[in-house]
């Protein structure tokens, strides 16, 4: 399946819902960062969450998710659109952890059970705007969910999840349900007993249920309609080669002038894609030149 997101809204207007499958680009991730298992867990909730909230709240511009725990993991930053793109990185992308004691990956002990989950929306123009939260338990999505209930003030839920195989990432993906104002003690219920019953939102996808009819699987007992068709979700990094010798050239001459000679190139990682740019020695002492 492609990976993709959907929008929905109950016909009353109290429920909305972004639903989505990610594993594509959560292999990538993997991947490109050669993860471990743990860690391909994490980043592939974070990457998850990141997609749905830029789908959920973002009409342009960016959504940027710092988990900043204790555990071993360091920081994990997501940066996501509402034109499809997600990309991220884990600061120590090896660390791997037991099994937790329900048998799943030990997300939380790898991001830590405290510290702060700071998400910004940057719509491009003006000064960001950021809200920062203590982490709920460093499993991502009861994160998530404490920002949204922070920000919004209305309940929500969030499911985020990645399956692992022996060969990489066979499902990822996740939702948001958010409760909108007039909603009444009768939605909540109900959409507490549709939790209740969904089961693993991975397990669904490796039997093959569509997005759509997870969606019906959630919000059962509401009349839905999507706001959009299936839009496609990729990992895709801004970074470029140009970009990385604009870096360059905000360098003192010295310092250009003394990789050249000393190095004889630079080279430079980008730490959302892992991917390495070299500048060679003429091309250094051009920029020297100015
Ligand atoms: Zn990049």
């Amino acid at each position: 399946m492609a990976d993709g997101v959907l929008r929905a809204i109950s016909s009353d207007g109290t429920i909305r819902a972004v639903i989505a499958t990610t594993t594509n680009l959560v292999e990538e991730a993997r991947e490109r960062h050669n993860l471990s298992y743990t860690a391909t867990a994490a980043l592939g909730r974070a990457l998850t969450g990141g997609a749905l909230l830029a789908a959920m709240v973002a009409k342009q511009g960016q959504v940027i998710l710092k988990f900043q725990g204790n555990g071993p993991l360091g920081r994990v930053w997501v940066d996501a659109s509402p034109k499809g793109t997600v990309r991220g990185y884990v600061e120590n992308p090896q660390v791997e952890l037991p099994l937790n004691s329900l048998g799943n990956f030990d997300v939380a002990g790898a991001i830590g059970h405290t510290g702060y989950l700071q998400v910004t929306h940057d719509v491009g123009y003006g000064i960001p705007y950021t809200s920062t939260v203590e982490l709920a338990s460093g499993e991502v999505g009861e994160d998530i969910n404490r920002y949204l209930v922070a920000s919004a003030q209305t309940g929500s839920i969030v499911i985020v999840g990645t399956h692992l195989g022996p060969r990489g990432v066979e499902a990822a993906g996740g939702l948001i349900v958010q409760l909108l104002p007039d909603h009444s003690e009768e939605t909540i219920c109900q959409i507490e007993n549709n939790v209740s019953t969904f089961g693993s939102f991975t397990f669904l996808m490796r039997r093959g249920m569509s997005l759509e009819a997870m969606l019906k699987r959630i919000l059962n007992g509401f009349a839905v309609h999507a706001l959009t068709d299936v839009q496609p979700l990729t990992f895709y990094c801004k970074c470029s080669s140009e970009r990385f010798v604009e870096a360059l050239k905000v360098l003192d001459k010295k310092d250009l002038l003394s990789m050249a000679e000393e190095e004889g190139q630079a080279e430079g990682r980008c730490h959302f894609c892992n991917a390495i740019y070299h500048v060679g020695r003429e091309r250094l002492l051009d920029l020297a030149q100015g």
